[in-house]
């Protein structure tokens, strides 16, 4: 750690800059580029990330005592560069701050923020003074004891609905008759100060702090705090965003919006967040503080012209209308929107990249409080990259690296269904805030979604707006809908983050949480009710509506033709049907990677068959079992070959314990005794012979092929007669025969041998032969141990890594349900490791057997197969092991056609 722990920015000055996200937290190191590259910012300090570690190991005094000198340094050096003094007795104008958290990513929302600090019963006066607004001054005030109160003295309502500052409000409003809080008089918001006063001494027992400095150390340590709240922590785990990495705290000179007629406050985005559209956009409040606009109290107006008239459009409001009592920024104010639109595409150009900026305009001068790169939704991700490339701003490989692999997720997902749209109702219309299309049950409440999901309900959450402690309940709803709030409210952020569609500021809409109901004019819709969501238009259906799945083309293309360039792995599928495998085809697979045959023995009179199979008594009722099997396999190998000719498949033998094909209760058991032609009470016993107490390290896998012999002799001839038959009609089959979990060569070896053999035989009967590859799984820590003596056997190796996983943890995957969640909690695992692969652990498992493997058999070739084909960090570590290709299910082979040419860029940098 450096002896430095404070850095200064302003007046055209920083000791930071762009390049030290880590240190200074992702806004502090913008703030610092900023003032070096003349955009105008509000002068101030970052306390590093480092500075959040020591406090969370050495708490509140060893830290302050560290930073108080270098802190009180850039007090002055602030001061100086806006000629304001912090706690003024009246020599200068008072330095009021905001502090603001700022980790290494933006965590939108989840940590705390202090504005207006330093305001006490002295500096408020001074205020009032020389900004001439004495109501300013006291609003101000107001709201920073209630802020504070809340986000450092822990003041909040203490049953999660009524806020004691904000019933304080009310009162007075209604003590008054006001209908708004901007009817308050400058003798109205100083009773408030004191009532404000008096909530904090009796929550509390404490006085409200005067001394600014107090004040300073109390925001900052509560920001500090904020990185381990219960939200903070959530947001973390579903970002993977590592907990030692910490928050950097902002300390700024506060300039203000709130300052009258020719004071503003906005969010803008130098592109649409939303479409990906080249486009400057954003929303606006005139005499407001920014957290107005984003808390979505009021509903904000366009920045420019153009959005301005489609907003005007969508709401339906007249052109006359729009100019008089909603005009845009450019025409309210043109001069500032000239320098607001010069300064957006300037930072643009800058970090050649979208913007997401917020700004304020105090008193006819604008400022810009922070730059970041915008979150986006996985369409506009793909169509801003796309263009920024054919505008000659970022390369090839950018355009590739800039792509969250997670988020092409929303691209493939449905959407509406054209044909259903037209006969669909639509109650109402908000804000396209996140695209896509949702549909599910009405809730109201964020730990109802998270009940109704966990049993299996579909769930949109409705909202009047949504705050911070909605999120775990936004994350599994399907969808959001809200009814205030604009496009850059916390719902429509946070959803875009997410890719959850989401519809916002459906003004319509009123939600009564006690009635558990919504209404629209008079349409009443209750909890539990069906409605469908279109992020994309903002429109709200009734009922369940129809969707279909999308078009990949266009941008998307596009990028995939890029990935295609650049990867050095290719990606094959999961997939056990033909309809399946042609998804996957069309979405760039090329070949199967695992098709799992025992999923193929589940339906109909296959079941019926397979039972027989198992319950015989002898190889000779098994084959005869088998003998109707084989048929029906053979069709199914050729319609899985023929969706994928021309490419490899996989194909693995029978693999799952054999209890679980078994008839369980009773009249099952009986139905298949008369099938068999024995008395129920055989089939019973048979069936409880067969129990095991660890099924998942049971008979099964090539324990059944090597005991069963005639199983793997079925499968065998099954594949090879289905590819003859192919290639006899022209077709380019190309099979590949998997042996699963073995743990030793001599496993594979005896299988081999019967597929050998078997192959001999057919070629023969058959007047035809094929080429046909034998390999084998690795999912068992020996085989991976031993990978040199199974490669001399086989031609390539699939790591299984769910069962590999199992094994090497010694966590049952039937069973790990109970306790991960909790180790996930407690931090004893960072992610989940049947999703996310275990580098550190299986990953060398992975990586030794694929050294060995190729040790001895330089032509083997090397996969993977288990979940983590399609999960990016994952996908990225083959690559580094050098695999030739992964295999995951349909929907994920564009994600890991990604993450894999992303990989081959980043190893060979
Ligand atoms: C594996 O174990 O990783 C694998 C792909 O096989 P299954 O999930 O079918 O056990
Ligand atoms: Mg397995």
């Amino acid at each position: 750690m450096s002896d430095k722990h404070v850095y200064f920015f302003g007046d055209g000055k920083a000791e930071g800059n762009a390049s030290m996200k880590n240190l200074l937290g992702g806004k502090g190191a913008n703030l610092a580029e900023m003032n070096l590259i003349g955009v105008p910012v509000p002068a101030g300090f970052t306390i590093t990330t480092e500075v959040c570690t020591v406090y969370n190991d050495k708490g509140r005094d060893y830290t302050v005592d560290l930073i108080k000198s270098e802190v009180e340094a850039k007090i002055k050096e602030t001061e100086e560069a806006m000629n304001a003094k912090f706690g003024s007795k009246g020599e200068a104008f008072p330095l009021l701050l905001s502090v603001r958290s700022g980790a290494r990513v933006s965590m939108p929302g989840m940590m705390n923020t202090v504005l207006n600090l330093g305001m006490n019963d002295e500096t408020v006066k001074l205020v009032a003074e020389k900004s001439g607004n004495e109501r300013f001054a006291w609003d101000s005030y107001r709201r920073f004891i209630q802020m504070y109160g809340d986000v450092v003295m822990g003041v909040e309502a203490e049953d999660g609905k009524h806020d004691p500052f904000e019933i304080e409000i009310d009162k007075l409003k209604e003590a008054k008759g006001y209908e708004l809080d901007t009817e308050f008089t400058p003798e109205d918001l100083k009773t408030l100060v004191e009532k404000f006063k008096k909530v904090v001494h009796d929550r509390t027992g404490d006085d409200f702090p005067t001394n600014p400095w107090d004040q300073l150390w109390g925001a900052v340590c509560a920001v500090f705090d904020s990185w381990n709240t219960e939200r903070a922590i959530y947001y973390r785990q579903m970002h993977q965003i590592p907990a030692e990495w910490g928050t950097a705290v902002n300390v700024q000179a506060m300039v203000y919006g709130n300052m009258g007629k020719n004071s503003a406050t906005g969010v803008a985005f130098t592109r649409d967040a939303a479409t990906g559209e080249d486009i400057f956009n954003g929303e606006y409040l005139i005499d407001a503080q920014g957290e107005d606009v984003v808390a979505g109290v009021r509903t904000p107006q366009e920045i420019t012209v153009e959005g301005s008239r489609r907003w005007a459009k969508r709401a339906g409001v007249s052109e006359d209308d729009r100019k008089a009592k909603y005009p845009s920024l450019e025409e309210a104010m043109p001069e500032i929107y000239k320098e607001l639109d010069a300064t957006q595409q300037k930072l643009e150009d800058h970090y050649s990249d979208m913007q997401d900026l917020e700004f304020t305009i105090q008193d006819g001068k604008l400022w810009i409080l922070q730059t970041r790169n915008g979150k986006r939704t996985g369409s506009a991700m793909v169509r801003m990259a796309v263009e920024m490339l054919d505008q000659g701003m970022i390369d090839e490989k950018t355009a590739l690296l800039r792509q969250e692999a997670d988020k092409l997720d929303e691209l493939l997902h449905p959407v509406f269904e054209k044909k259903a749209l037209e006969s669909a109702t639509v109650i109402t219309k908000g804000l396209p805030a996140s695209p896509g299309a949702a549909t599910g049950r009405v809730v109201f409440f964020a730990n109802d979604a998270e009940e109704w999901k966990n049993r299996g309900e579909e769930v949109v959450l409705v909202r009047q707006e949504t705050s911070p402690e909605d999120l775990k309940g936004m994350h599994v709803a399907n969808g959001i809908l809200t009814a205030r709030g604009g496009m850059t409210s916390h719902a429509a952020v946070v959803a875009r983050g997410m890719g959850k569609c989401c519809v916002s500021g459906a003004g319509d809409v009123r939600v009564d949480y006690e009635g558990r109901t919504f209404k629209v004019g008079d349409r009443v819709v209750k909890e539990g009710d069906w409605i469908s969501l279109n992020g994309s238009t903002g429109e709200v259906y009734e009922d369940k509506v129809a969707t279909v799945n999308p078009e990949l083309s266009g941008n998307f293309a596009k990028i995939m033709e890029l990935a295609e360039k650049y990867t050095k792995m290719y990606v094959r599928t999961n997939a056990d049907t033909p309809h399946d495998a042609q998804v996957a085809r069309d979405f760039g697979a090329k070949g199967i990677g695992l098709c799992r045959t025992e999923h193929m023995f589940f339906e109909g009179e296959r079941i019926i068959a397979v039972r027989e199979m198992i319950l015989a008594e002898d190889e000779e009722g098994r084959r005869k079992a088998l003998a109707k099997l084989l048929p029906m396999q053979r069709e199914d190998f050729e319609g899985i070959l023929e969706a994928m000719d021309g490419f490899g498949v996989t194909i693995r033998l029978l693999d799952p314990p054999l209890h679980e094909f078994t008839p369980n209760d009773e009249a099952s058991q009986e139905e298949m005794a008369k099938e068999l032609g024995v008395p129920a009470d055989v089939v019973k016993s048979k069936v409880e012979s067969l129990h095991e107490f660890n099924p998942m390290l049971g008979h099964r896998g090539c324990r059944l092929g090597n005991t069963y012999p005639e199983i793997t002799e079925m499968q065998a001839r099954a594949i090879l007669e289905a590819a003859v038959n192919l290639k006899k009609k022209g077709k380019d089959p190309r099979p590949e025969i998997m042996v699963p979990l073995i743990g030793t060569v001599e496993e594979l070896k005896l299988q081999k041998e019967i597929i050998d053999r078997i192959a001999n035989k057919v070629f023969e009967e058959k007047g035809e032969s094929i080429d046909y590859l034998v390999g084998t799984m690795i999912e068992i820590p020996r085989a991976a141990l031993t990978a040199d003596k199974v490669a001399e056997v086989a031609e390539f190796f699939s790591f299984g890594t769910n069962d590999l996983t199992q094994m090497t943890y010694g966590y049952s995957r039937d069973d790990a349900g109970k306790f991960l969640p909790i180790y996930l909690n407690k931090g004893i695992l960072k992610n989940d490791p049947f999703q996310v692969l275990d580098q550190e652990g299986v990953g060398q498992l992975v990586q030794m057997g694929t050294e060995k493997g190729r040790s001895s058999n330089a032509k083997l070739k090397v996969g993977i197969c288990g979940e983590h084909g399609g999960e990016p960090s994952s996908v990225k570590f083959c690559g580094t092991v050098n695999m030739d290709y992964v295999s995951c299910s349909p929907f994920r082979v564009p994600i890991a056609r990604l993450a894999a040419a992303q990989s081959a860029i980043e190893l060979d940098k």
